[in-house]
């Protein structure tokens, strides 16, 4: 089968791409391999500039659920520190999120193929791209856009995380009184091995969502029932917001091999690479999905006005490029166990410090492509 697009991979990025050339008039085939959205390891936590991007594409999250995120805690050991955030923010499962864009795309036009795997995507001898499926059936299509998000294709991987992260999500339902702690606050918590954010999500749960390095888990016997106990002796705040929480999933989402930092080079004629295959910011920033709808965005504008595949790549990485790094500094910054133990006392200057994280890490703040470039 043939397309004008063809892109692998129905996330955020890969929805987003969808949506914004099919409102051109492209003829898009989009290929997921989950017949419905489900859980994604992720901290649903949502800033102001995926909130911006995801209003532009007609997605309305207040509609959907979304808890409005107002203030940004940090706790360490049993100090804790709040700030207000610098911007609108929203927390929204990524079950409702995927939901309602693959809705969106279909009602765009995309041609949706779910429950499709694809095994592997190559250039053929005619110069389409072609994506050969799990049950044989293979798809082509001059441009291709590569959104599978942590997921490499054979041929197309990134390089191995060398810190071995390991992240796990699980759902609560909080004690009354946790509840109407956390309120409208996203939580970080530190750890020796690692951090975990904690914040609502709609119908009244929370998600924590946390990333340990291996040797941590290894410590904790590789069980997640250790390695939670771990976590709040660590951090006796998280202990305390627990205190009484419920579990909502028979046991927590996990994956591995997260790699942190990685920026694509450049890319072959024809295949753009968006979301996670084209940065992996630090997930403490809370900024993932909206470097996913920022990649997006500027992918499909690329596409568009003809800028070829590896020029828009190597732009994106330079456009990126600081500001990742800086995420990355400030992440090795959490983990240090210096900085660690000095920052129960850093805590009371923190919000400010914060405040100035929050803004230096938004990556996609001077958007070379505004998000009227969803529109319709
Ligand atoms: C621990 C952790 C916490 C995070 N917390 C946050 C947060 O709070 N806020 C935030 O903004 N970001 C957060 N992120 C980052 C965010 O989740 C990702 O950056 C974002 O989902 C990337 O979007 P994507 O479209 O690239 O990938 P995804 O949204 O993961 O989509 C990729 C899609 O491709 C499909 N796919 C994969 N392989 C194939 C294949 N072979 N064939 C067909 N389809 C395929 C998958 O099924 C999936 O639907 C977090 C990440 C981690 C690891």
């Amino acid at each position: 089968m043939q397309d004008e697009v063809l892109i692998v991979g129905g996330g955020v990025a890969g929805c987003a791409v969808s949506i914004a050339l099919a409102r051109k008039g492209r003829r898009v085939t989009l290929i997921e391999r989950e017949p419905t959205p489900r859980h994604k390891v992720c901290g649903e936590f949502l800033s102001g500039e995926a909130l911006e991007d995801l209003h532009a594409l007609g997605i309305d999250v207040a509609a959907l659920g979304a808890v409005p995120i107002d203030y940004v805690r940090l706790a360490a050991a049993r100090r804790a520190a709040e700030a207000p955030l610098p911007f609108h923010a929203a927390s929204l499962t990524r079950k409702a999120l995927d939901t309602a864009l693959i809705a969106e795309a279909i009602a765009a036009g995309v041609s949706v193929e779910r429950g499709r795997g694809v095994q592997s995507l190559s250039r053929t001898t005619t110069n389409l791209w072609q994506a050969t499926l799990d049950d044989g059936t293979s798809y082509e299509a001059p441009t291709a856009f590569l959104a599978t998000g942590k997921h490499d294709l054979r041929g197309h991987g990134r390089p191995k995380d060398p810190h071995q992260w390991v992240a796990f999500k699980m759902y609560y339902r909080l004690s009354p009184a946790q509840t109407a702690d956390l309120k409208d606050a996203s939580e970080l918590t530190l750890y020796s091995g690692g951090y975990g954010g904690i914040q609502p999500v709609e119908d009244g749960i929370a998600n924590f969502c946390s990333v340990v390095k291996q040797r941590y888990f290894a410590r904790a016997g590789l069980r997640w029932e250790s390695l939670i106990a771990k976590m709040q002796q660590d951090c006796p705040h998280l202990a305390m917001r627990l205190d009484g929480a419920e579990p909502l999933l028979d046991k927590p989402i996990a994956i591995t091999h997260i790699p942190y930092g990685y920026i694509r080079r450049t890319t072959e004629d024809g295949l753009y690479c968006v979301g996670d295959q084209a940065a992996v910011i630090p997930s403490f920033t809370g900024d993932g999905i909206s470097i996913a709808l920022h990649t997006a965005r500027r992918a499909a504008a690329a596409y568009l006005a003809a800028e070829p595949a590896p020029v828009f790549q190597t732009k994106l990485r330079s456009a990126m490029l600081p500001q990742m790094r800086l995420a990355e500094f400030a992440a090795n910054g959490l983990n240090n166990s210096l900085a660690r133990a000095v920052l129960p006392f850093c805590l009371r200057v923190w919000p400010g410090a914060m405040r100035v994280t929050a803004r230096l890490t938004r990556v996609t703040q001077p958007a070379a492509v505004a998000p009227q470039a969803f529109a319709n």
